[in-house]
């Protein structure tokens, strides 16, 4: 899967996963975009939690014609994509249009991002996010959610 062909699906999708809310980031991931030369686009949680200003619309304001601005710095969050959840045992992927190319390879890699993701990320965003739940659930079961075998 190279990365050409992979911005290509993502931008025929339309960035769909882009538009549940944006990304949460530690302030070191905050400082690597700004230090690549983006604008700051995040709002500050606490002091090591951040999250893209999505505003009402709740797409991440890094999206710009379908594409990543910051695609080569982008967080861990939106790294991890397709691949929702895992504990390093249970992988459960979402099947959005990329999936179907990624090789077992790409999703060891999604997985590997989301489980360097801080646990303190998710806790401290929680009472931020809550007035938003709904509708990035409603958002997010546009494709099915199921478990994956990595062997
Ligand atoms: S990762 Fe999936 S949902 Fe996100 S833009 Fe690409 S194809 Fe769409
Ligand atoms: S930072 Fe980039 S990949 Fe992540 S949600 Fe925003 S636009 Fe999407």
């Amino acid at each position: 899967m190279t990365e050409h062909n992979h911005s290509d699906i993502c931008k025929e999708c339309g960035g769909y996963c882009c538009t549940q809310g944006g990304s949460l980031a530690t302030k070191l991931e905050v400082d690597r975009v700004i230090e690549a030369g983006y604008p700051n686009k995040f709002i500050e949680i606490t002091e090591n939690c951040y999250v893209t200003d999505f505003g009402e619309d709740l797409i991440c304001p890094y999206l710009k014609e379908s594409t990543c601005e910051i695609y080569p710095v982008r967080p861990l969050l939106c790294r991890k994509y397709p691949i929702f959840s895992t504990d390093g045992e249970e992988h459960y992927l979402v099947h959005c249009p990329l999936t179907q190319y990624l090789s077992k390879d790409d999703f060891a890699q999604c997985i590997k991002a989301a489980l360097e993701i801080p646990e303190e990320l998710y806790t401290s965003v929680q009472r931020f996010m809550a007035p938003y739940g709904s509708r990035i659930d409603e958002r997010m079961h546009k494709f099915k959610m199921e478990r994956i075998e990595l062997e």
